[in-house]
């Protein structure tokens, strides 16, 4: 068991010991301060990694964002691309008619196909009206 230093009193201390103490006190402060700054600096580079980690991650994601915007925007210029080419199929098999030479009323049929079909909606406005999935 260690031995207890000596208390004093207002009365009984000496300039001696009161410098000693002070001493102490001024090396316990430099003891704690230096043990707070270095949990403050172990706690400082955690965050700096993990700040730095989720910066790269960040960059990753706005890339692949970037990537996926063009990559939604190629698809769309596609699509209408694709609508506008149906649009144009549908205007060349528009339907006309003419009087029925066999019976009362008219024949209608498709000018795109003339009078390949005989019909009207032809097989090919059947199709864009009742697409398949592809198959590849
Ligand atoms: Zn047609």
């Amino acid at each position: 068991m260690t031995e207890q230093p000596a208390r004093h009193t207002v009365d009984t201390i000496t300039s001696d010991a009161l410098d000693a103490l002070y001493e102490m006190l001024d090396a316990a402060q430099q003891t704690e301060l230096a043990r707070q700054l270095a949990t403050a600096e172990r706690a400082f580079c955690a965050a700096h990694l993990r700040a730095t980690r989720l910066g790269s991650t960040v960059s990753r994601m706005q890339r692949a964002q970037a990537s996926t915007i063009l990559q939604a925007r190629r698809w769309a210029a596609r699509a209408r691309t694709a609508e506008a080419a149906l649009g144009q199929v549908r205007n060349l098999h528009s339907p006309s008619s003419f009087p029925n030479p066999d019976a009362p009323g008219d024949i209608t049929y498709c000018v795109g196909c003339e009078y390949a079909t005989g019909a009207h909606p032809c097989n090919t406005l059947a199709a864009l009206d009742d697409p398949k999935e592809p198959t590849l």
